[in-house]
C-alpha cells in the first residue's frame, strides 16, 4: 500500500526539509485520463527552504509518461524531467506573486498533499498534443492505420497503359 505523504508545509520550508521516493502513476487519478497506460512511477525529490522571510519548495520530477501520439494513436515515450519552484503564501496573498519569473505561488496549508501538487506538475509538464517524431509514423484514420486502396492503385495502373 502506497503512503499519501503529507508536509506541513512552512514547518518543512522553515527546516530544510527533503523527501524523495517514487510514486506509481496509476496513484494519479487525473492522470490517468491523459496516459495511454499507467505503467512505471516518477521518482521525485521535494526540498524546502527559508530565506529572507521567503519559504520556499522545489520539486524534482523524473521518469517516463506513456501518451498516445495525436498522429498514429500508437504509444509514445514522453520524458518526464522538471524542476519547480513554490512559493509558499498564505491564501490572501497568492496574487502577489509573478509568475513570469518562474515561480509559483501555493497556499502554505498545514496538511500539504504532496501527491497533488506533483500530479499537477505532470499534468502542466505534458505536451497538449503530443506526437513521434516526424517521419517515423503515419496518421492513423478512425483508429486504423491508414492503408492504400487497392482498387484505386489498378486503376491507376490501367490509366498509363
Ligand atoms: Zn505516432
Amino acid at each position: 500500500m502506497f503512503a499519501r505523504p503529507f508536509i506541513d508545509s512552512i514547518d518543512f520550508a522553515k527546516n530544510g526539509g527533503e523527501m524523495c521516493g517514487e510514486i506509481p502513476l496509476d496513484q494519479l487519478p487525473r492522470l490517468k485520463d491523459v496516459l495511454a497506460r499507467t505503467v512505471g512511477g516518477l521518482a521525485y525529490k521535494l526540498s524546502g527552504s527559508c530565506a529572507n522571510d521567503q519559504y520556499m519548495l522545489m520539486l524534482t520530477l523524473q521518469g517516463e509518461c506513456r501518451l498516445s501520439c495525436q498522429r498514429c494513436l500508437g504509444e509514445l515515450v514522453y520524458p518526464m524531467n522538471t524542476v519547480s519552484h513554490f512559493r509558499l503564501l498564505p491564501a490572501e496573498r497568492l496574487d502577489e506573486v509573478n509568475e513570469t519569473d518562474g515561480v509559483d505561488a501555493i497556499e502554505a496549508v498545514q496538511q500539504l498533499d504532496v501527491l497533488a501538487l506533483i500530479e499537477d506538475e505532470v499534468l502542466l509538464g505534458l505536451p497538449f498534443a503530443p506526437r513521434h517524431e516526424e517521419g517515423i509514423c503515419s496518421p492513423a484514420i478512425n483508429g486504423l492505420q491508414q492503408s492504400v486502396n487497392p482498387f484505386a492503385v489498378l486503376a491507376g495502373l490501367k490509366k498509363k497503359q
